[in-house]
C-alpha cells in the first residue's frame, strides 16, 4: 500500500496526479454517436410522456430523443435548450434516477429506463462549438438587475436578453457560474465545463456581468429598484446551519461546501490537503459530494454519519450506492454532541438518536484528522424582501412581496433545491417580468 494512505494528520498528495486524474474523470462517460442511436432506438416516443412531466423544465424529451435518432443532434440540442439554457449542466447533474428516468414507461415496465440524461448530454454537447442558436427580439429599452450568476439568475437574464430587455448580472464572487462552478462534484463538470457554459450563454449578448458586487455590500435592494425597471434575485444559500445547538462554531469542523469549492477551483487536485480518517455529518448532496471525494483525493478512512434513518437522507438511492461503492462508510440515526481534540487527531462524539431524533443514550466516538459539516444550508444576504422558512417567500412566477422584485433558485421559498429547478424559475420569472414590462 502507497505510505502516503497511511500518513496521519491532513496531507497533500496522497495519490498521484494519474491515479487523480482517474478518480476525478466523468462519472458518466458520453455517449458515442453509435451508442447514442442505440439508446433513442429504446424510447417508445410516448404520447403524454411521463417522463416530461417528471422533468421540471418540461423539456420535449420524445422530441429530442426523436430528433437525435434521426441523425439531428443539433436540432436536439435546440429542442432541449429552448426550455433548459443549462441543459448541458443538467445533463450532467441531474438525479435523473429521481426524475425523468424514474417516470420513463421503460422503467416502470422494465427496470431499465431510456438513458435520457445521457441523451441530452449527447445532444447539447452538439451544440457548445456551435453559433450560439438563439437571437435576441428588438431592443425594448428595459433594463433588469439579476443579483446571482448561479442556474436560475444565468437562466433569467438568458430569456430576459432574448425578449430583447439589457441585464445586468450581479455576483459576488469573481467568477459566475454559482453552484455549477464551485459546488457540483468535481467528477460530474469535468474539463471546465461550467466555465465554458456560461460563456457559451452569455453569447446571447445583452447581458453584462459585473462579479465582484454583493446585494447588502455596496449593492442596495432599494438602490437596484431604483435603477432598473425589475429585479430578479437568485443569491443562492450562501450561508451554512452550525452543527452546535447554540448556533456556536465547533473546533475542527469545516464547511463541506468550502472544501467542494477548494477542489473544483484547485488546478492541481495533490495540492488539495485531505486527512487520513475523514468525518462528514450530513446526509444530503454534498455531504455524500464530500464524502466520496475525499475518497478519491486518498483519504483511507471516510465516514459519513447522518443523525436519522438511511430512508430520510436527502441524498438518493443511487449518491448513497456511490458513496458505498466508493469505500465511504455511512452510519446512520447518530447525531453529533461535540468535538474533542485527542492527541493529534479530533475525537467526534455522536448519540444514536431515532427518526424523530430521541436519543438512545449509547454513545460512541470516530477519530478524525478533517471533520467536514453539511447540515445544510441558509441565507446569507442582507437587503431581502420578506422572508418565508429562512427563504424569500415568493408566489406565482417568483414575485416577492416586493413591488418589480422576483426571486428564484434556492434562496426562493418553494420547489426542491437542485440545478435543473433553479434552471426553470430562473426562466418562469422571466417570462413574468417580460410580460409585466410590456404591459
Ligand atoms: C455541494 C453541492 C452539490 C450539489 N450537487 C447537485 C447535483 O449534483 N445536482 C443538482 O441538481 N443539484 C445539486 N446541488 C444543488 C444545486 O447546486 C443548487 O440547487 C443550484 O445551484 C441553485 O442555483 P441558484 O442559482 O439558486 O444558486 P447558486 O448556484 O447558489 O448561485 C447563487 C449565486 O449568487 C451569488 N450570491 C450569493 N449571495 C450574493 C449576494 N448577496 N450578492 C450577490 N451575489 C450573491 C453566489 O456567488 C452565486 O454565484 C448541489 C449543491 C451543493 C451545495
Ligand atoms: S417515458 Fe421513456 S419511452 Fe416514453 S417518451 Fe419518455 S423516454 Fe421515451
Amino acid at each position: 500500500m502507497n505510505n502516503q494512505l497511511l500518513k496521519a494528520g491532513v496531507a497533500c498528495g496522497r495519490l498521484d496526479l494519474t491515479e487523480l486524474a482517474d478518480n476525478f474523470s466523468d462519472l458518466h462517460p458520453p455517449l458515442d454517436d453509435h451508442q447514442a442511436l442505440v439508446a433513442a432506438d429504446r424510447c417508445y416516443f410516448c404520447h403524454d410522456a411521463p417522463c416530461m412531466t417528471a422533468c421540471p423544465t418540461d423539456i420535449d424529451i420524445p422530441l429530442f430523443i426523436r430528433q437525435i435518432s434521426t441523425g439531428t443532434p443539433l436540432a436536439a440540442a435546440k429542442t432541449i435548450l429552448s426550455q433548459n439554457i443549462l441543459g448541458g449542466m443538467c445533463a450532467r447533474v441531474c438525479p435523473t434516477e429521481t426524475l425523468c428516468e424514474q417516470a420513463c414507461v421503460r422503467n416502470t415496465a422494465e427496470g431499465d429506463p431510456v438513458e435520457i440524461g445521457l441523451l441530452q448530454r449527447f445532444a447539447t454537447d452538439h451544440m457548445m462549438d456551435q453559433p450560439h442558436p438563439f437571437s435576441r427580439a428588438a431592443a425594448t429599452g428595459k433594463r433588469v438587475a439579476v443579483i446571482g450568476a448561479g442556474p436560475a439568475g444565468l437562466s433569467c437574464a438568458h430569456r430576459l436578453a432574448m425578449h430583447g430587455h439589457d441585464v445586468t448580472l450581479f455576483d459576488g464572487r469573481d467568477k459566475a457560474g454559482g453552484l455549477n462552478e464551485f459546488g457540483i462534484a468535481a467528477y460530474k463538470s469535468v474539463d471546465d465545463f461550467a466555465h465554458r457554459e456560461v460563456e457559451w450563454l452569455l453569447q446571447i449578448g445583452g447581458i453584462s456581468v459585473k462579479t465582484g458586487q454583493r446585494l447588502g455590500e455596496g449593492l442596495s435592494l432599494e438602490g437596484l429598484r431604483a435603477d432598473y425597471d425589475a429585479v430578479f434575485l437568485s443569491i443562492g444559500l450562501g450561508g451554512v446551519n452550525a452543527l452546535s445547538r447554540d448556533g456556536g462554531e465547533w473546533p475542527g469542523v469545516t464547511n463541506a461546501v468550502d472544501f467542494i469549492a477548494e477542489l473544483r477551483q484547485a488546478s492541481d487536485m495533490s495540492q488539495v490537503a485531505i486527512g487520513r480518517d475523514v468525518v462528514v455529518i450530513g446526509g444530503g448532496m454534498t455531504a455524500i459530494d464530500a464524502a466520496v471525494q475525499s475518497k478519491l483525493l486518498g483519504a483511507l478512512n471516510v465516514t459519513l454519519v447522518y443523525r436519522r434513518g438511511r430512508e430520510r437522507m436527502n441524498a438518493s438511492p443511487f449518491e448513497q450506492d456511490l458513496a458505498a461503492s466508493k469505500g465511504v462508510q455511512i452510519i446512520t440515526n447518530a447525531a453529533p454532541l461535540g468535538v474533542q481534540k485527542s492527541g493529534d487527531q479530533w475525537q467526534v462524539e455522536f448519540e444514536f438518536s431515532d427518526d424523530d431524533l430521541n436519543p438512545t443514550g449509547e454513545r460512541f466516538s470516530l477519530p478524525a484528522d478533517q471533520i467536514f459539516s453539511a447540515i445544510g444550508q441558509k441565507l446569507n444576504s442582507s437587503e431581502l424582501p420578506e422572508l418565508d422558512g429562512g427563504k424569500i417567500l415568493v408566489g406565482e412566477a417568483g414575485r416577492t412581496r416586493t413591488p418589480g422584485v422576483w426571486a428564484g433558485g434556492d434562496c426562493a421559498s418553494g420547489g426542491e433545491d437542485l440545478t435543473v429547478t433553479a434552471v426553470a424559475e430562473g426562466r418562469i420569472a422571466a417570462e413574468d417580468i417580460n410580460a409585466q414590462l410590456a404591459g
